[in-house]
């Protein structure tokens, strides 16, 4: 049946079929799931419809074909990524934000979750006092928007306003080797240049090296280039290493350089008394990152960058008056929520219209509290520790990097067996196939490493044991017998999938 008419209500019963399903999808048994990508494919992939199938034949499709072929994401024992799955409550209230504030402007209910939030994160994970956010759409936003106000500051020092005259001259960025790619691309995206950053050596457990970074500082003191960023990790993407901040951050104040965080993963880490002493020097950050989206099981799309002075962040991004986004009201007198756009959120980053994030993330801290979330963190973090308590007493495998966070680099070997990389690579590759349990691979020290990294609200001890077995099983099948032929070894036998 054709339609003009989009369905503009009714969601009662549309979200209790949704609901219906992906409870379902959440079993991972996926009773409907087409597991050739080819079979659903033949299903979705169709000409532009020049007249519409309605609402109930969409959510039949939607139903049927598309939730069942989701992502393994949520899966728990998907350990891949630091994205994770959604919990129940942060769904429903990116839900409720795209229906009752598409917007995160004006002064209404949503707005003020916005700010509220943002300081009870702040406060959560320890901030300078002063600190003030800014939501965005995840963490390589948020390192964007952060060095954004590192560019702004260190080029007004010199007397050039970047963001209105643009980028005069050369300019530094320090990072470590295990630094974000992110932060590489925020300097293409400021003008900068990917070549501005410069990388700094790191030791073996993937910490930056201050020392290295003090040399590169004093070469580079007479230069005349601009420093504008130190960049420190709390919690690295490959290993959680977390550099020492307090060291790194006492240099970039002695070199009087902005000194940048990036805890997109590991800054909730804070909350683990474990580890916590690691995060000393914090204070003395100029911005900080996290991404709700992570640790915190927010749906994708939420990242927070702090900084001490958003009117910088204004300089840096405004985008200056526009005539229909004029308001006469201050927020004090206005009377409707439309009188006043409230806090001007789309000066302090690039994203104008931007959904209401603010609410997830009040949402999620509502349910749980902060005991919740570190109780989360704790457990993640224990996890990672016991998994390599295992790997040292196990003959067959051995720890590549002491997890200082939820990941956790290993490896399985036999000394029969000479070409370490390949197995575990072809151990990997087959519990993908698996399916049950899917770490990523990363190289640690040169060594190819099976890396899990245990983050999910799903995510439980259980996974972590028995990703192990998994891997003694696959490490044990595919070192039993002779070596396997050389000349196929690019081809996956079908006894692994
Ligand atoms: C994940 C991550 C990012 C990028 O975050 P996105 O939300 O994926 O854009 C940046 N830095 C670190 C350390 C990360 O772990």
């Amino acid at each position: 049946m054709a339609t003009e008419q989009a369905e503009c209500g009714k969601l009662e019963t549309y979200l209790q079929t949704l609901g219906h399903t992906l409870d379902r999808f959440l079993t991972f048994q996926h009773p409907d799931a087409m597991h050739e990508p080819a079979r659903w494919r033949a299903v979705l992939e169709r000409p532009l419809p020049a007249f519409g199938i309605g609402v109930d034949a969409v959510m039949e499709e939607m139903t049927r074909y598309l939730i069942p072929n989701g992502s393994a994401i949520p899966n728990p024992g998907c350990t891949a990524f630091i994205t994770t799955g959604a919990t129940t409550v942060g769904a429903l209230a990116t839900l409720a934000g795209a229906v009752a504030s598409p917007q995160r402007l004006s002064l209404n209910a949503f707005n003020f979750l916005e700010e509220q939030s943002l300081e009870w994160l702040a406060e959560l994970l320890q901030l300078p006092p002063a600190m003030k956010g800014l939501y965005s759409s995840g963490g390589s936003v948020a390192n964007l928007v952060a060095l954004g106000a590192a560019r702004q500051h260190a080029f007004e020092t010199v007397g050039i306003d970047p963001a209105r005259h643009g980028v005069r001259g050369a300019a530094r960025l320090y990072a470590s080797s295990a630094s974000h790619h992110s932060i590489r691309r925020a300097a293409a995206v400021l003008g900068l240049g990917r070549d501005a950053v410069v990388t700094i050596a790191t030791d073996a457990e993937g910490r930056m090296i201050p020392a290295a970074l003090e040399q590169q500082l004093e070469r580079d003191r007479d230069q005349a280039m601009v420093p504008v960023a130190v960049v420190a990790n709390a919690g690295t993407t490959d290993t959680g290493a977390i550099d020492p901040l307090q060291a790194i951050g006492t240099l970039a104040h002695r070199y009087a350089i902005w000194f940048h965080v990036d805890g997109a993963y590991g800054l909730p880490g804070i909350l683990d008394p474990e580890v916590s002493p690691l995060y000393a020097g914090l204070e003395l950050a100029d911005s900080v990152i996290v991404d709700p989206h992570k640790w915190l099981g927010a749906p994708v799309g939420i990242g927070a960058t702090f900084v001490r002075d958003r009117a910088l962040l204004q300089r840096a991004f405004t985008q200056e008056a526009s005539s229909y986004l004029e308001r006469a009201c201050t927020q004090e007198t206005a009377q409707h929520s439309m009188d006043s756009l409230g806090i001007p959120y789309s000066d302090f980053g690039v994203e104008l219209s931007a959904p209401s994030r603010g609410a997830v993330v009040w949402a999620l801290l509502r349910e749980i509290g902060a005991g919740g979330l570190r109780a989360r963190i704790r457990r993640h973090n224990a996890m990672a520790r016991q998994l390599a308590e295992r790997a040292d007493a196990h003959p067959d495998l051995e720890v590549l990097q002491r997890p200082t966070l939820s990941i956790c680099c290993f490896r399985y070997v036999n000394a029969a067996y000479p070409d370490l990389d390949a197995l575990n690579a072809r151990i990997h590759r087959a519990l993908v196939r698996q399916g049950r349990h899917i770490p990523s691979t990363t190289v640690v020290n040169g060594r190819l490493a099976i890396r899990p990294c245990f983050l999910g609200a799903r995510t439980g001890p259980d996974q972590a044991q028995a990703l192990v077995d998994e891997v003694l099983a696959l490490g044990a099948r595919f070192t039993q017998g002779p070596e396997p032929d050389t000349h196929n070894s690019g081809t996956m036998p079908d006894i692994e999938r």
